[in-house]
């Protein structure tokens, strides 16, 4: 595409880098614009005194053995180098309303996720279950298609092949 490089990718958040890194390691020559001083986007942390917050990604889904996102580090070199720390089962995010004073515990897993969700609108539970079954159907079908191997794929990709719950 230009002297430097095949494909330029601009944003340097967790959706930048992976394409660029998946697509540099099929062989093409990327370059990916970022236009603050540090990569990241919502993957970034900051600390206030002793307190450090996070922007946004707080966890990730999809590291246990045989999951999305741990298939792809895998294929990319990277699974190893990183340090990971499992989520509670019962717990992998608590929402805390001040308004009442009220908690929600979000549960790991499809069933726990699925189940606890309904418990709380069990209007909605048909809408719930149909919701991560999409949710499932999506990333199987891009982890057959072996999209992370084709480039031009990869090019037309959206990003956020994360999605709860934590499997
Ligand atoms: C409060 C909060 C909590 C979240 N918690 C989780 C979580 O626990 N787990 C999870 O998986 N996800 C979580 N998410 C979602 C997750 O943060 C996003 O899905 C993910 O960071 C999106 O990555 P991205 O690369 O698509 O976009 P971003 O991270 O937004 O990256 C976009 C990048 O593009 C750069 N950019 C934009 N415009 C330009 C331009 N014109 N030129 C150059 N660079 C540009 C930006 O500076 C940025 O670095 C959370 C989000 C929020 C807001």
């Amino acid at each position: 595409m230009t002297d430097e490089g095949d494909v330029v990718i601009i944003g340097g958040g967790i959706g930048g880098l992976f394409t660029g890194a998946l697509l540099a390691k099929n062989g093409q020559r990327v370059i990916v614009l970022e236009k603050n001083e540090i990569i990241g986007g919502g993957l970034q942390s900051f600390q206030r005194g002793d307190v450090s917050f996070d922007t946004g990604m707080h966890i990730l889904g999809g590291f246990r053995e045989g999951g999305n996102v741990r298939r792809i580090c895998e294929y990319l070199g990277v699974f190893d180098k990183l340090q990971i720390r499992d989520v509670d089962d019962d717990c992998i995010d608590s929402i805390h309303y001040f308004s009442d004073g009220s908690e929600v515990h979000i549960p790991c897993g499809r069933e726990a996720f699925v189940d606890y969700l309904s418990s709380l609108f069990p209007k909605e539970a048909v809408n719930i279950r149909n919701y991560v079954d999409k949710l499932y159907d999506i990333t199987r079908e891009c982890l057959c298609s072996g999209f992370w191997k084709t480039p031009t794929l990869l090019c037309c990709m959206t990003t956020t092949f994360i999605c709860l719950p934590t499997s």
